[in-house]
């Protein structure tokens, strides 16, 4: 049996003591009925005896021979009448339970270790890191129990569903050549992706999405131009002599294109030096994200939740299908796939991922984020590379507690 294939330790162990029975009755044990708690607490037993000889034979062997190292030291370990190993450390004295004073000693990376976290959690209705490692303790010694605790929290389903946070954002890129380069107007056009409208209707309101119309709006339809001059026609009657119809010369035209031309360059004088030039004021450079963000990089067949102005519960679910990439080559918009099989583009900003992949975390850990981070050519920002005295540090500590 494998622990890494159950989701639940409760079912883990009720499988194990079923197999128990099975064995005690083949060696002629007259056994009936439901499981006793007995029988399951005798299957955690066999199970913790498992994970600790497999993960600690040199300290116990290191014990019996009356060895000293420096993980029996730190922790003060001992192993009690039943075979197992139990930190005693230096609160002996101390008013707490006995299983409290004399924890018994789990390894951290041990699936057995994380369905007891995942279970203390669930217990508890999925409180935060720092209580279940305080439950945790009153029975257990996980080394580096926080992080150990955390990384099994952040894996929690229903924590994710509920309390997850949105994939970060990259920097805000340059804005683009057309924006601030000079241009006619029009030269640029796009349209507006807007909402549904509300129109009124006998039934009360309703939305619409597209307006039901043959007619093709185009930037003419805005514009009446005087066929003669391509001047936009002046219908009120000014009496300002500027503005007066004329008959048309080529005089007076070259006249009025000379005053247009200098007008316009005066007005793109002032664009360039009091407008372009102030915008380099604005020095943000990130948008404003929540606290809580996703650590993972959006990727193609993601699942999500899609934010919306509803309580978060009533969020709809959809699959990433694309990702869009800016000119920058940084991704910060996805399509995503609904249940009723519509597609939707929504910023990552909106997007919370659902799932939580182990090789996320373990490469975001590393120095191997760099190259984790180029193969998912959507990362966001660097990580600092470690010194290397703590590489030396984590990797003793590593020795020592596995
Ligand atoms: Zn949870």
């Amino acid at each position: 049996m494998k622990c890494e294939n159950f989701s639940s330790l409760i079912r883990l162990l009720r499988i194990t003591a079923w197999v128990q029975r099975f064995i005690k009755k083949l060696k002629k044990d007259t056994i009936s009925g439901p499981l006793t708690a007995k029988e399951i607490e005798d299957a955690k037993f066999m199970w913790i005896v498992h994970i600790q000889r497999k993960h600690f034979a040199k300290e116990i062997h290191d014990i019996t021979k009356n060895k000293s190292s420096n993980i029996i030291r730190q922790l003060g370990l001992t192993i009690d009448n039943n075979g197992l190993i139990r930190c005693v450390g230096r609160i002996e004295h101390a008013d707490i339970s006995e299983n409290a004073k004399r924890p018994i000693l789990l390894p951290k990376k041990e699936a057995f270790t994380k369905l007891l976290i995942y279970s203390y959690h669930r217990n508890l209705l999925h409180v935060g890191v720092a209580q279940t490692l305080s439950q945790i303790r009153q029975k257990y010694w996980i080394p580096q129990g926080r992080s150990t605790v955390r990384h099994v929290l952040r894996t929690c389903g229903n924590c994710i569903r509920y309390e997850g946070g949105p994939y970060k954002m990259p920097l805000i890129p340059p804005l683009p050549k057309n924006r601030v380069t000079e241009s006619s107007p029009y030269t640029y056009t796009g349209i507006d992706y807007f909402g549904p409208l509300y129109v009124k209707t006998v039934n009360g309101s309703e939305k619409v999405w597209d307006i039901d119309s043959n007619i093709v709006l185009t930037p003419s339809c805005f514009l009446t131009l005087n066929k003669h001059t391509g001047i936009p026609e002046r219908i009120d009657n000014d009496e300002d002599p500027e503005y007066k119809p004329q008959f048309s010369s080529t005089d007076n035209l070259l006249e009025i294109w000379k005053k247009g031309q200098k007008h316009l360059n005066r007005f793109w004088k002032v664009w360039r030096d009091d407008y372009l030039l102030s915008i380099r004021e604005r020095t943000t450079v990130k948008l404003k994200e929540k606290r809580v963000r996703s650590n993972q990089y959006p990727q193609i067949g993601d699942i999500v939740l899609i934010k919306d102005n509803l309580p978060r519960g009533m969020w709809k679910i959809g699959k990433i299908i694309n990702l869009s990439k800016s000119s920058d080559e940084q991704c910060r918009s996805a399509k995503v796939l609904l249940p009723s099989k519509k597609t939707l583009n929504r910023t990552l900003n909106f997007l919370y991922p659902l799932e939580w992949y182990d090789e996320h975390c373990e490469q975001t850990d590393n120095v191997n984020n760099v190259e984790q981070n180029s193969k998912c050519e959507t990362q966001t920002s660097s990580t600092r590379p470690q010194r290397r005295a703590a590489e030396q540090a984590k990797q003793k500590i590593h020795e020592w507690t596995s």
